[in-house]
């Protein structure tokens, strides 16, 4: 078992548990901005869509404010994220995929992460795989210290608002954000419609999309990595791509990648034809 992070899981989570029993309208407000401002602007714009697909470009003091905005999640550092990611992406539902359901329901949505590999603050390991982001170092620092602007953040709440500022804007909205994400992980690839037949088990699920600003629609995802896009039918809402919208049409984001409701489905993201197994290839090869 992974020792600290689960000590850290547990604290966060009774935290919250406390919070219920301080409930002030003022905390609930700031635990509400926050998840958008960590968990949707940080994980869904930032850690995901733009550096580990670069599926948009933005400039980079505001691509760094993201990578901040992700640290404050307890979702580890940006180069261990992205690299989690794309390997996610790389073996999706196969070995070495770090967290498929067909390990197990809860292993996808918890179990990797207190029992799996850790590899979350080995930054040489986890830059083979983010390369691109290794070779930044700002990056590399945010990785091994991503735990710092969390520090910062409960200070000032706890200076501004007490136990319950800090409980709020931290516990709650770092464990909702924590369960939002891990649910992209095990109810998306397992509960859902699928429009494209990807090589994996990923679906659409709208109500993850509504808790993770447009990530529940995971199917198209899989099916097109790089678009910025992931809601492609209009009533599929994708409030991130909405965001990515506006800062295009304001001229902050530029190289945006989006697939349409009918883009087929590209090749590397289908299922390999299926090969002859040995004894059928010897009887086709002696006929
Ligand atoms: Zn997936
Ligand atoms: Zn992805």
């Amino acid at each position: 078992m992974n020792f600290a992070t689960t000590l850290t899981m547990v604290l966060f989570h009774l935290g919250a548990v406390a919070a219920l029993f301080m409930f002030n309208w003022k905390a609930f407000a700031t635990a509400v901005f926050l998840y958008w401002f960590c968990t949707g602007l940080g994980i869904s714009m930032g850690f995901h869509r733009l550096l580990t697909h670069r599926s948009y470009k933005v400039p980079r003091p505001l691509e760094y404010l993201f990578a901040i905005c992700g640290a404050l999640t307890l979702e580890g550092g940006p180069i261990s994220w992205v690299a989690v990611h794309r390997i996610h992406h790389q073996n999706s539902d196969l070995p070495g995929d770090p967290h498929s359901p067909r390990d197990g329901a809860w292993w996808a949505h918890v179990g990797w992460l207190l029992f799996g590999e850790t590899n979350h603050n080995n930054t040489r390991a986890m830059s083979k795989y983010a390369p691109d982001l290794a070779r930044q170092p700002f990056y590399v620092w945010l990785n091994n210290y991503h735990w710092v602007p969390m520090i910062g953040l409960g200070g000032l709440l706890f200076a501004v608002g007490g136990l319950p500022m800090l409980l709020w804007g931290i516990a709650v909205r770092v464990v909702v954000g924590l369960h939002a994400t891990w649910l992209v992980n095990s109810a998306t690839h397992m509960w859902g419609r699928r429009r494209f037949a990807t090589r994996d088990d990923s679906r659409n699920n709208w109500w993850v999309a509504l808790l993770t600003f447009g990530e529940g629609w995971h199917n198209n995802h899989h099916a097109h990595p790089t678009s910025a896009r992931h809601g492609l039918a209009w009533y599929e809402f994708d409030p991130t791509w909405i965001t990515i919208r506006l800062l295009r049409r304001l001229g902050v984001a530029r190289a945006v990648q989006a697939a349409r409701v009918n883009t087929p489905l590209p090749g590397r993201e289908a299922p390999a034809a299926p090969t002859l197994e040995a004894p059928e290839r010897e009887a086709v090869l002696s006929a």
